[in-house]
């Protein structure tokens, strides 16, 4: 654990397209929450993506490797374009992300569906429904069917048959599920496990590995949930989710579908994470936006809310993220819109126009 006194290492990958516009508005941001919060931080920027392709030939160079391992934590904003795609697989931006992913051990991916009661219009579903929908979905990320042994494709009769063993350990179950019940204690202590244990033997499992955990945090109300049933759920009755915790393939699932209650990917967060104590990345589920990069269109707001779940969920810092949020959810009381999220009645705002109503509501917060 950390001293409040310490300063705080976070490595910065802008990465390509709207990236360092929207990277530039969070990090004045977060300056600003550091100062009202008294904590340091100190931002190290690394080429990561396209960008670092087009610089050193690499999407993930060694240099930035070695930052993101030394720092305390790392926020990215986005990778990608156009320009990138016809290269092969393996020299590709999105092959950086994996490298990330694998070096930093992320097993935990996280993904919050707030909704916001000024932007409610934005989604497909009626607003009773929606109104005070506050759930994070926390996904496993290196188990379950996507790397059950063996794979392929193979005969039998002639005929082919693709194959794929869904796989967990107890380890892995456990160690998916202290993530979740410390992420639900940071919340509203309430955690829901999805799964498929009247069907599948390694759901059972699964439920097992999470009950017996359970023990360990008497003050976190722990649920169970088949995956059928949750998914109808978040659509029926989303406001009764706080933490939900579940493996690779349903976590996939479900966090699309989550996502979709909040109705604009301009304003979505995440987080993946690691052991405790090691770097997480925190970056915006959007992607690059090449068609608005360089234009002062693009919405900082998910970029600024994944920085509020890195004070949260790595460092611990709840009040300043708490206080974060709060302020982008007055921007949007106030009418603020940039043009992804713009509807009849409101103040259109560029990018950088939109950080500054942020910080103008984090002052009059204190
Ligand atoms: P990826 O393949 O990297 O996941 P994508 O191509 O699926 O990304 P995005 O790059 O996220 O999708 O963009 C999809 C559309 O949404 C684009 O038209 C883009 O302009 C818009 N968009 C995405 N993020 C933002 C943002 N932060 N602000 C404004 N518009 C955005
Ligand atoms: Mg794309």
């Amino acid at each position: 654990v950390m001293s409040a006194s310490s300063t705080k290492r976070v490595a910065v990958l802008e990465g390509d397209g709207i990236g360092p516009e929207i990277m530039s508005v969070t990090l004045t941001v977060l300056e600003e929450v550091s100062r009202y919060y008294d904590f340091l931080l100190k931002f190290e920027k690394a080429p990561f993506g396209g960008a670092a392709i087009d610089e050193v030939g690499d999407p993930f160079p060694p240099e930035t490797q070695k930052l993101c391992l030394e720092s305390d934590s790392v926020l990215l904003a986005c990778i990608g374009g156009y320009k990138w795609d016809n290269l092969p697989r393996k020299q590709r931006p999105e092959t950086g992300l994996l490298g990330l992913r694998k070096t930093l051990q992320l097993f935990a991916n996280l993904r919050p569906a707030k909704v916001f009661d000024r932007l409610m219009d934005a989604s497909s579903l009626k607003p009773e429904v929606l109104k005070g929908v506050d759930l994070v979905v926390v996904r496993e990320l290196t188990g379950d069917v996507y790397f059950g042994e063996p794979k392929g494709i193979s005969f039998q009769n002639s005929k082919r048959i693709g194959y794929n063993n869904m796989i967990y350990s107890e380890d892995e179950v456990e160690r998916i599920g202290r993530v979740a019940f410390e992420v639900a204690r940071l919340r509203n202590r309430r955690l829901c496990s999805v799964d498929k244990s009247n069907v599948l033997d390694v759901s059972q499992l699964w439920r097992e590995v999470i009950v017996s955990l359970s023990k360990e945090y008497p003050d976190v109300e722990l649920s169970h949930m088949y995956v059928d049933n949750a998914a109808m759920q978040l659509i029926r009755n989303p406001r009764q989710f706080d933490t939900i915790v579940t493996g690779n393939l349903f976590g996939d699932i479900l966090s699309d579908e989550a996502s979709m209650l909040v109705g604009s990917l301009g304003m979505l967060p995440s987080a993946s994470l690691g052991n405790p104590n090691s770097p997480g990345v925190f970056e915006p589920v959007h992607g690059s936006a090449p068609d608005i990069a360089g234009q002062d269109k693009a919405n900082p707001l998910a970029c600024i809310l994944s920085a509020a779940m890195m004070l949260k969920y790595q460092f611990q810092l709840n009040e300043a993220s708490i206080a974060m949020e709060r302020a982008v959810h007055r921007v949007l009381e106030k009418g603020y819109r940039t043009s992804d999220i713009m509807s009849s009645g409101k103040t259109l705002v560029g990018c950088k126009e939109m950080g500054e109503k942020v910080l103008e509501q984090l002052q009059l917060i204190q």
